[in-house]
């Protein structure tokens, strides 16, 4: 197992020129006073924006205002591909940034919702050593435009097939929490109503971390209402150290506390996520250990059958013992689902972005 250092900042990069998605509704009027246009058209333009308009759709502009307000919308992530499986229902974009940075999001429909799972950084530094994406190191941060127009853009895709996208994920590459100000703010866009926002439910966003506890504490005093995952990935120290190097940090009592306080104050159920890794983190012993910390909180399991990642020897567990650690966990009363491997074929699934062009 390679031990690659924990990197908690970016390195400092130039970040993509100012969009209106990383303005809050009072720094875009301003904006748009400064480029000599009257307050009223940061509203008409975020409409626009938000509602995934061509520039052709703006018709409430004249061509010489969208010219000279273009500048807030300048182009952050450029497709470079696009792959699809499951017959069009799973489809990884890669995108490059405009030094050149990769990064990728994946648009999952269902039955009866539309996720997009964004990156909030390019790269990621906690490495854990079973995900492609930890095993690369940081590259740098994600801006606020650019994790929005990840969903912007699927919401453009959606529109063009009458769909929309109802829920995000903060499951690509990177650690959200380790990019907090730009995430939140992002989050903030997601959930504005119309025309300051894309009017999303907090209900239907999800921010997955590997437990940074002063980020989860901020987070609980944010005031939002969105769903918390936590990557736990094993109920002891002892193994989580090795799994989740940040551990080492912030311990496994540590960091559930936080959670938990979380889910006290929103009211969220907390999701606890476990990557089942044959012959390491699945034995019997360690679904009972599991059970016992969660006993009689308001959470919920998501188990995810490991993905193969490039240069690990690690395999998913047998269904069999799965089924064992389902078995267990529910038994002691604890709800469990486990999660559908969407995107493995195209290297789309949790812990598979690289975005290797
Ligand atoms: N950095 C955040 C966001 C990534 S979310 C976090 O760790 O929570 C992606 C989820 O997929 C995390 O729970 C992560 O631990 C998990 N994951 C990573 N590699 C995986 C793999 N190879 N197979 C299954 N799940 C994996």
């Amino acid at each position: 197992m390679t031990s690659l250092p924990l990197v908690f900042d970016a390195p400092k990069r130039a970040l993509p020129p100012r969009h209106l998605a990383d303005l809050d509704a009072a720094e875009r009027r301003a904006a748009v006073a400064e480029l000599g246009e009257k307050p009223f058209r940061a509203e008409q333009l975020s409409r626009h924006y938000f509602g995934g308009h061509s520039a052709e759709q703006m018709t409430d502009l004249t061509p010489a205002v969208r010219e000279r307000l273009g500048v807030l919308l300048p182009e952050l992530l450029t497709p470079v591909r696009a792959i699809d499986c499951d017959n069009g229902d799973t489809m990884k974009t890669l995108w490059r940034g405009h030094d050149g940075t990769l990064v990728e999001s994946v648009l999952m429909r269902y039955a009866d919702r539309t996720t997009v799972c964004v990156s909030s950084q390019a790269g990621c530094g906690m490495a854990c050593p079973f995900c492609a994406t930890g095993q690369a190191g940081l590259t740098r941060n994600l801006s606020t435009g650019e994790i929005v127009e990840q969903v912007v853009a699927a919401t453009r895709t959606e529109a063009a097939r009458a769909g929309r996208v109802s829920n995000v994920v903060f499951m690509g590459m990177g650690e959200p929490l380790a990019n907090y100000n730009r995430v939140v703010a992002a989050v903030r866009r997601m959930v504005e109503p119309a025309p300051h926002g894309l009017g999303m439910s907090q209900r239907n966003i999800v921010v997955s971390t590997v437990g940074l506890v002063p980020a989860i504490r901020k987070l609980t005093q944010e005031g939002l209402q969105v769903t918390l995952a936590l990557s736990l990935h094993a109920p002891d120290d002892e193994l989580r150290n090795t799994l989740v190097p940040v551990n080492t940090r912030w311990p496994v009592s540590e960091v559930l506390s936080a959670a938990f306080d979380y889910t006290r104050t929103t009211g969220r159920r907390l999701s606890i996520e476990y990557a089942l890794i044959k012959d390491v983190n699945d034995q019997p012993f360690r679904a009972d250990l599991l059970a016992k910390r969660l006993k009689g909180k308001l959470v919920h399991v998501n188990l995810i059958p490991l993905n193969p990642t490039p240069g690990s020897e690690w395999d998913a567990s047998p269904k069999p013992v799965e089924k064992e650690f389902v078995r267990r966990l529910r038994a002691a009363g604890i709800a469990t689902t486990v999660r559908d491997t969407r995107g493995q074929e195209i290297a789309g699934a949790c812990g598979q972005l690289a975005a290797l062009n």
